[in-house]
């Protein structure tokens, strides 16, 4: 896989929802080969960010590329993008082997990957069931074979491991690190840092909308003695005043890079 066309880049993006300014003159790049973790506390804005670079809601002001592309200029999204954003963001009624031939008929999929995806999430035995009957970790896997249905170069998850039991979360660390090892950009949102200390590389930190680090994780626990440590550290102002349009970060100050 080639790479400049697998890098995720973020420039100045803006959010604000009324008096929330959800992200705020957020920027980072996201490169390939490795899994990046995207980490901050809940409601720091990292569904917001991921929403964005996929095209689902519009930036108030910067921009966020793939490949030097907007996600809108993509010619064939789902072969260059895969993306999880909600789980049991699909009919409950139709079968998870339905579901993805579906979307590999209108994408110009083979039918083969069907299977194949099935396969790689261990979904092959509950394939023919119907959706809505599946607990939240098997939703999370329908819809991590949904992201890899079209064997894309980007993969941009949120909080996948929500939901997973211990056996999942292992089994998901492993895919994750085996696609970045493939050339692939993993780019993997959580606000679990133990999680991401296993399974991400590098880290893009979000506090309150803003950047607060854009670092190796292993510079990072350095730098603080623990990951857990820097990341309360880096994040509890802006989860202090989590909500309201003050900005209590000084990115200047805090960010790491
Ligand atoms: P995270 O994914 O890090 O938990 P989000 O991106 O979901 O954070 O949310 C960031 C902030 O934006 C939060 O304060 C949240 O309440 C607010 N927010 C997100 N989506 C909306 C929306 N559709 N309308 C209003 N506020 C929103």
């Amino acid at each position: 896989m080639s790479s400049e066309e697998h890098v995720i880049e973020v420039r100045g993006l803006t959010k604000r929802y009324r008096a929330t300014l959800a992200v705020d003159a957020l920027g980072f790049t996201v490169r390939p080969g490795t899994v990046t973790g995207f980490l901050g506390p809940n409601g720091a804005g990292k569904s917001t960010t991921m929403r964005m670079i996929l095209g689902l809601d519009a930036p108030d002001a910067g921009h966020a590329r793939i490949g030097g592309r907007r996600y809108r200029e993509l010619h064939r999204p789902l072969r260059e993008v895969g993306a999880l954003l909600e789980a049991k963001a699909f009919h409950p009624g139709r079968s998870a082997a339905a579901h993805l031939t579906a979307l590999a008929a209108a994408n110009e999929i083979p039918r083969s990957r069907v299977e194949e995806v099935l396969g790689l999430v261990g979904l092959t035995e509950a394939a023919r069931r119907r959706a809505g009957t599946y607990s939240l970790g098997m939703a999370q896997r329908l819809g991590v074979a949904t992201a890899l249905l079209g064997d894309p170069g980007v993969l941009v998850l949120d909080e996948p491991v929500n939901g997973l039991d211990p056996e999942g979360i292992r089994w998901l660390r492993t895919l994750l690190r085996s696609l970045a090892a493939e050339g692939r950009t993993v780019f993997v949102s959580s606000h679990l840092i133990g999680e991401m200390a296993l399974t991400a590389d590098r880290l893009v930190v979000i506090g309150a909308g803003r950047l607060v680090a854009d670092t190796s994780v292993a510079d990072l626990s350095a730098r603080y003695g623990s990951l857990e440590e820097a990341f309360l550290r880096l994040t509890s102002a802006s989860t202090e005043f989590r909500g309201s349009s003050a900005r209590t970060l000084d990115a200047g100050e805090r960010t790491i890079s």
